[in-house]
């Protein structure tokens, strides 16, 4: 098959196809379908070819044109100045390639520069006549723009009525309506717990609540404005002062919002260190910026340097690095976190975005799958902004291959096999095999032996992470058949060290069911839960085989809970872990039945609330229980006693409320003498 090279006015027709498309969703629906940094090579592509092919420019090509049509949906308002773009700089030789090209042009070696971050949001023009906002339009396609007077009106940073007195009578100030990141993400939280679609970038979200037929909507967005240039201004008071960073002084003076960024600098190595700064802070930033824009800050200069068809050549915008790009999603993989979170991973085709090259993002959970509706073979659009873990912000759907895969979220754990359990309302899919699962390994036996469960003393966090990366031990029941020559090959491990280690865990087996239930480690069945679920059982067995529903009827347990333990104890592997322990000689009391004399404090309920300094809340916790009474979390009206520690805050002041009993620390400690 012969291969045949496009003719440059192929590729020029396809570019302009292209970017007018891309033109169109982002500019009139504000729904973009590809990043940013695409769009801008594909434009430095036309522009390059043109460039070399000068008969193949047009006043029609979107090297020469600003923005997007105005909507018809709005009355249109044609601009009294054009309102332009902004040509564009990529790095710091374009910078100062353009900084010479203005000096050649003015005649000056004039160097002071207004810099400010780039907004990203939308331009807009305010149109004030004796100091009243009369009228305010979008750019539009800079030469005629859309009447948006309604819904500015509803942003609380737009003076309707300017400040002072010394304003032009006429005065047309220009600036980015955006949405701070506060709104942005209050907005988007709303739209994903509507189900609804949520906004790809704040500049969108921006743009979308602008353009709103329905005002109220606007209001309700936390939209914001910095004005950045002044365009028409006539009549009394029209002379402003000569120089850019001065005349936002003055709109600043008449109550209009400046960025506070904004900077004026001498020369280019002032200019570039700017740059270097706002980008560095550029995620400590209220507000999305994609770059900073240099002026030349002499308004003469401005007006000898004069304008190219679609920007002025006294500014220029220095993007910064691309925090968006778009790549092909390979396929999906599961992480296993130390907590049995099981994780979605993209693999993807890697890219260059922020600054690094990204193979890997997250995709969180099964609900972002879904809501992102994105298949394995897709393109789709990554952000890596900051350090922030890389993520898929969509899928560009209207360019899925015909072979694209649908994602399928495992039923077992990858790493052990066992059974994945999503509780619902939960979108974190878990594996249910902790005690056995490999990921889970080092927290469970750390778990495991800490003081509140097995108290193996000695057998801290750092050792069980040795034990565990020299593969002397893999489950908790390993712990029990550990040798004296297996401890000795650690570092830092004599014989003095390895022998009471070996007798802390001989030590450790006679313990008691609710410590051995509570050391298993399962999901949110606390200290308290096991000794419900050790009195209320008996055994370990009885736990292990009860219903969901039989769970239940344990005081403090909740369905929650009670599916938390049902699914654990149908792991194989964490039963057979279980049965390891028990035949490695792990033992408890058997509990009996205690008669009312041993239980005097039988059918009362008990608070303990503040600090107890001796004896601790869950030791004293644990006395209370063990003599009948019913230890509850909050204070009511069934409340037998409240125990009120050290800083007792609010439940001591509802227990007088209520006139129930109470008993400080030493009350309690004189109390008990009498059992
Ligand atoms: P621009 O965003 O590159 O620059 C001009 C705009 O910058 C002004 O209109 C103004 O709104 C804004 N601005 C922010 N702060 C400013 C300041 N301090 N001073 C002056 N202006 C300031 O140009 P544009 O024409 O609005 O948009 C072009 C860019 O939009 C492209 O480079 C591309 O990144 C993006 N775009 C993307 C798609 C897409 O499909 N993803 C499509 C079209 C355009």
């Amino acid at each position: 098959m012969s291969q045949v090279t496009p003719s440059p006015q192929q590729i020029a027709k396809t570019l302009t196809q292209q970017l007018n498309d891309y033109n169109y969703q982002y500019y009139v629906l504000d729904a973009p379908t590809v990043p940013d940094a695409h769009y801008d090579r594909l434009m430095r592509d036309l522009q390059a070819l043109e460039k070399q092919h000068p008969e193949l420019k047009s006043a029609q090509s979107p090297t020469q044109r600003v923005g997007g049509e105005a909507l018809k949906s709005f009355a249109q308002i044609t601009h009294l100045m054009p309102m332009l773009s902004l040509d564009n700089a990529f790095d710091d030789d374009e910078m100062k390639d353009f900084v010479r090209k203005l000096q050649e042009r003015t005649g000056t070696d004039d160097s002071t520069f207004c810099c400010e971050p780039k907004l990203d949001g939308l331009a807009v023009s305010l149109l004030y006549e004796d100091g009243q906002l009369i009228r305010a339009a979008t750019r539009g396609d800079g030469l005629v723009g859309e009447d948006i007077t309604v819904n500015v009106k509803t942003i609380a940073a737009i003076p309707l009525t300017l400040r002072g007195e010394k304003f032009p009578a006429r005065i047309e100030i220009r600036g980015e309506v955006f949405m701070p990141f506060a709104a942005f993400d209050a907005i988007n939280a709303k739209a994903v717990a509507n189900n609804e679609k949520s906004f790809a970038n704040p500049r969108n979200a921006a743009a979308g609540s602008l353009r709103q037929l329905d005002s109220k909507i606007t209001a309700s967005r936390g939209l914001s404005f910095y004005a950045y240039s002044t365009g028409v201004v006539e009549g009394e008071n029209s002379t402003l002062a000569p120089s850019h960073y001065e005349q936002l002084q003055q709109l600043k003076g008449w109550g209009v919002p400046v960025c506070p960024e904004i900077k004026q600098v001498e020369n280019i190595t002032q200019m570039i260190a700017y740059y270097q700064d706002i980008l560095e802070r550029r995620g400590e930033l209220p507000y999305e910026i994609d770059g900073v824009v240099n002026k030349l800050d002499d308004i003469a200069g401005q007006q000898k340097a004069g304008f190219v068809a679609k920007a002025p050549r006294w500014a220029i915008a220095y993007k910064f690095p691309a925090q968006e790009e778009m790549t092909t999603l390979l396929d999906v993989e599961y992480q296993v976190g130390r907590t049995g979170a099981i994780t979605p991973v993209a693999r993807l085709e890697p890219v260059f975005v922020g600054g690094v090259t990204v193979s890997n993002a997250t995709l969180h959970n099964q609900d972002e799958i879904e809501r992102l509706g994105v298949m394995i073979g897709d393109k789709v659009i990554i952000r890596r902004a900051g350090d922030v873990i890389p993520q898929i912000v969509s899928a560009v759907i209207a360019q899925r291959p015909e072979d694209a895969k649908a994602i399928s979220f495992p039923l077992t754990c990858p790493v052990c096999d066992s059974g994945v359990e999503r509780l619902e309302g939960e979108a974190v899919a878990r594996c249910a095999g902790g005690l056995f699962c490999a990921a889970q390994r080092k927290e469970a036996i750390k778990h495991f032996a800490s003081r509140k469960a097995m108290d193996i003393d000695g057998l801290g966090d750092k050792l069980v992470e040795q034990l565990v990366d020299e593969k002397l031990i893999q489950t908790p029941a390993d712990i029990f058949s550990l040798s004296q020559a297996q401890l000795l090959t650690l570092e830092r491990m004599g014989e003095k060290k390895a022998n009471k280690l070996l007798a802390s865990i001989e030590t450790s087996k006679h313990t008691s069911l609710a410590k051995f239930v509570f050391s298993l480690g399962i999901r949110e069945a606390g200290e308290a839960t096991a000794a419900n679920l050790a009195s209320y059982f008996k055994t370990i067995d009885n736990i292990a085989q009860a219903s969901i529903e039989r769970l239940q009827k344990v005081d403090d347990v909740g369905e929650i809970v009670a599916k938390h333990l049902y699914y654990f104890f149908r792991q194989e592997h964490n039963q057979a872990v279980v049965t390891q322990l028990i035949e490695a000689g792990v033992h408890w009391d058997e509990i009996k039945e205690k008669s009312d004399a041993q239980l005097p404090l039988k059918g009362q309920t008990w608070v303990i609330t503040g600090t107890l300094s001796t004896m601790g809340r869950s030791e004293a916790k644990e006395i209370i229980a063990a003599l009948g009474a019913k230890v509850a979390g909050s204070v009511s009206a069934k409340t037998t006693m409240l125990v009120a520690g050290e800083k007792a805050g609010s439940k001591l002041a509802k227990a007088q409320d209520l006139g129930i009993d109470t008993l400080d620390e030493q009350g309690l400690i004189d109390f008990l003498k009498q059992f």
